[in-house]
């Protein structure tokens, strides 16, 4: 994700800088890394750092997981490429496909469509979602609902979901198709004496007087990550997700799982979905999908959907999308691989078994009087500062508290994401109880001289 282009914090940060497009800096030196090892990311000088973000959220079997390896290279050498297309495709492909399949039980998917990126495959969403209403014979049903703050992409379609301004300015974005509700971040935005489940209803009201202005009979699709993970790791409060899908469901909207981030273990679940006992019709996935070993994402798409779809392409003529490298068969064979890991493993249980040291062990941290609130589930985290521990009180951005925290943790050994004030992290699977000591101690260090900064 790119969505911490709006950090005040680096003076000179800029996504355009002359790299590659991601977290680059103009006026200092890029960190270049070089090697990976378990949870751990080296530099060209040798330098060793905990990686907490696990890469970009995605590196979740760790840097050298040689089983991943092997299944590129013997892919590489029987056959590196084949396309899927005309009803041809290779056994790789077809086999990833009828595993994820298997393996989302939320609500049973029958058919899954590959893409090279969690960006492409939300494009993709727009496609199937905006073709199947052409299919019902309701064209005017094309608009979309994400939230503020989601990310779901940086294509000029998945940029429109994403509800970041950063992502929009200076584009012409969102696309006048996509409409956006509110985020289900309680701290931040519940009223005086509001509990969360009245917060909960008076989100899902609010998504409702959105859809009735707009007309139920324009809205196509509402998209949502079950924890919003670049927006700034939100968990919603426990019964936000049946309010909404209540809601949804009444005007016939469809539902769509971004899990590109909370899929295959985050949350402690298999998927996000699990979680919040979403029941999906379309699930976006990408991510720890190969364990970021190669590039892919997937759609997934329910029976009610793909029944529509198919039954109608005769008369509207096939469902003309797909990439060159759409079901690749490396990537698909490293994903299988990754997969069949995260099962022999018991990944989901291992995460369960290890989560409470890392929440624990950093919402210990809560009453620093820099810190308004720190947030998460399983491995996935958030601290964000904040002036008198209030929402509405954020310190002055010229300050760079959450950069000076960041600059401490990687001057300590410690890679984190920061965006603004908000700092976020999500170690890979296999990190170990002692690598969650080293991130506990240099977290602390780190806070430490960043209050006295503060203080300052
Ligand atoms: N959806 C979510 C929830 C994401 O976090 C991301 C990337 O961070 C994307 C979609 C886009 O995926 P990609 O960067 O692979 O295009």
């Amino acid at each position: 994700d790119i969505s911490g282009t709006d950090n005040k914090g680096f003076k000179g940060h800029d996504m355009l800088a002359p790299f590659t497009a991601g977290w680059q800096s103009t006026d200092v030196d890029p960190l270049i890394i070089e090697k990976s090892e378990g949870s751990h990311v080296y530099d060209m000088q040798g330098r060793k750092y905990i990686d907490t973000l696990a890469g970009l959220w995605c590196t979740a079997l760790g840097g050298n997981e040689p089983r991943l390896v092997d299944a590129a290279t013997k892919q590489l050498n029987t056959l590196p490429f084949y396309h899927s297309f005309w009803n041809r495709t290779t056994k790789p492909s077809l086999d990833l496909a009828k595993e994820l399949l298997d393996m989302f039980t939320a609500k049973k998917m029958a058919k899954a469509f590959f893409t090279n990126s969690g960006s492409e495959a939300n494009d993709t969403q727009v496609k199937l979602v905006w073709y199947y209403n052409n299919a019902l014979g309701r064209p005017n049903k094309k608009k979309f609902i994400a939230r503020a703050k989601a990310y779901h992409g940086s294509t000029l379609i998945s940029a429109s979901l994403t509800g970041l301004p950063a992502l929009h300015q200076n584009f012409d974005l969102p696309a006048p198709f996509v409409l956006h509700t509110d985020c289900p971040h309680y701290w931040r935005y519940h009223l005086p004496g509001e509990t969360e489940e009245e917060f909960s209803t008076r989100l899902a009201k609010n998504l409702e007087d959105l859809i009735l202005k707009e007309g139920p009979e324009t809205i196509a699709a509402f998209i949502a990550e079950p924890v919003m993970g670049a927006g700034g790791v939100i968990p919603p409060p426990a019964t936000y997700f049946d309010k909404i899908q209540a809601v949804v469901k009444k005007y016939d909207i469809l539902f769509i799982a971004d899990e590109v981030i909370c899929a295959f273990g985050r949350l402690g679940t298999m998927f996000g979905s699990d979680m919040y006992n979403i029941k999906p019709d379309l699930v976006t996935l990408a991510k720890a999908l190969s364990s970021a070993y190669m590039p892919i994402g997937a759609v997934l798409v329910s029976p009610e959907v793909s029944d529509v779809i198919h039954s109608q392409s005769n008369k509207l003529g096939s469902f003309s999308h797909g990439f060159t490298y759409s079901g690749h068969p490396v990537a698909c064979a490293v994903a299988l691989e990754a997969i069949k890991i995260y099962k022999e493993r018991n990944m989901v249980e291992r995460v369960n078994r290890i989560s409470p040291k890392f929440q624990e062990g950093l919402k210990a941290f809560s009453d620093s009087p820099i810190i308004g609130e720190i947030r998460g589930l399983g491995l996935i985290l958030a601290t964000e500062f904040a002036n008198n521990k209030s929402p509405n009180d954020p310190f002055p951005p010229e300050w760079g508290v959450g950069a000076y925290f960041g600059a401490q943790c990687q001057k300590n050994g410690m890679l984190v994401r920061v965006a603004g004030d908000t700092i976020m992290m999500s170690p890979p699977f296999v990190v170990t109880p002692e690598e969650l000591d080293e991130l506990i101690r240099i977290y602390g260090k780190a806070l430490r001289e960043t209050e006295k900064r503060v203080e300052e």
